[in-house]
């Protein structure tokens, strides 16, 4: 048997049209399009080409995305006063600091910007109260990738309700706010971390098994019951040529690796794709709907902001 690919670029191109169909309406009622204000510390190649996606991606989507960037050198303080100019911009609705910050800003950092984000521009869901929402099921800005994969799998039909989903991952960012999701959603959800035993056995009793960890090919076939859904969150830059070789095999893409010296891989060995029912894919999976609910969520920051406005007016 071999999984069937979920689609993630297709899906989040769909998803990314929605939006875009919508954003005329917001900016006649609003006399502006949305804002979207992208915080980047640092020159890490990774975040520079998220970002870069971001901005063109918001572009076409007729969202105005402006980005401020600092350098790898830069204080919490420059930080935290972009992100209070931001928050006072009534033409910006939605905030996104690019994680991660630089190194010597400490590993408070994250959640120190974080708290000062204004809750109703948080497009990334980060903040305190927006987390309060969502786990109370009455969130209105959820963090991206989470909702991005609840958006996968709902529109690829796969049952949610009754479910045993699986969570490989416990980060605020991917772990906690997706097993939310699927708990709200009505599955049954085991979540695991570094410190769960017996974590193969575990997760081969999953109809929807999450892996969002950051290890290369961690999950194997032995972690999956036969005919699961496997979505795969990990983005893990590799340059060893054995875990290369390990993940993609002799053919083509291992001679891209050589050509490029790295490769990006999930965090499921390909052999799973022999034993799941439906798999996403590292790339084209989970990835390009992180964007797109970035985009859609801007949208509805800027739709619920304006509503705001116009009931004071009125
Ligand atoms: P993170 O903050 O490093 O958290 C990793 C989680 O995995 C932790 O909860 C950790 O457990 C757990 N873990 C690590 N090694 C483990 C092991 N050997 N066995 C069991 N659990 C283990 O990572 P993250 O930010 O959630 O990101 C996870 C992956 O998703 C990364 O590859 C990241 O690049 C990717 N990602 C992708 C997207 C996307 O758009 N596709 C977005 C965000 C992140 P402890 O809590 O016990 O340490």
């Amino acid at each position: 048997m071999s999984a069937r690919i979920i689609d993630g670029a297709a899906i989040a191109q769909q998803l990314r049209a929605e939006v875009a169909a919508r954003v005329p309406a917001f900016t006649q009622r609003a006399g502006r399009p949305p804002g979207l204000g992208i915080v980047l510390a640092g020159e890490r190649p990774d975040s520079q080409i998220y970002v870069r996606n971001k901005l063109k991606l918001a572009g076409e989507a007729g969202i105005r995305a402006e980005l401020s960037a600092l350098p790898a050198t830069a204080s919490l303080e420059q930080v935290l006063s972009i992100v209070r100019t931001l928050n006072a911009d009534p033409a910006v609705d939605a905030i996104l600091v690019q994680s991660p910050l630089p190194d010597p800003l400490g590993p408070a950092a994250m959640q120190i910007v974080f708290d000062t984000v204004d809750p109703a521009k948080d497009v990334d869901g980060v903040t305190p109260v927006n987390v309060g929402h969502l786990v109370q099921n009455r969130a209105a800005l959820v963090a991206c990738t989470p909702a991005g994969i609840i958006e996968l799998l709902e529109r690829s039909q796969i049952p949610i309700a009754g479910a045993h989903a699986v969570v490989i991952g416990r980060s605020e960012i991917v772990g906690k706010p997706v097993s939310l999701l699927l708990l709200h959603r009505h599955a049954t959800v085991t979540i695991c971390h570094s410190r769960t035993r017996d974590l193969a056995t575990i997760a081969s009793t999953a109809d929807i098994l999450v892996a969002a960890l950051g290890r290369p090919g961690f999950v194997r076939r032995s972690f999956v019951k036969p005919g699961a859904t496997v979505v795969d969150v990990g983005i893990n830059r590799v340059t060893d040529p054995a875990v290369a070789r390990e993940m993609l095999g002799e053919g083509s893409r291992f001679e891209g690796f050589h050509k490029r010296g790295s490769v990006v891989v999930g965090d499921v060995h390909p052999e799973v794709s022999d034993v799941a029912g439906a798999i996403t894919p590292v790339p084209g999976g989970v990835g390009p709907m992180t964007i797109a609910l970035v985009l859609a969520n801007t949208l509805k920051a800027a739709e619920s902001r304006q509503s705001s406005v116009d009931s004071r007016q009125s």
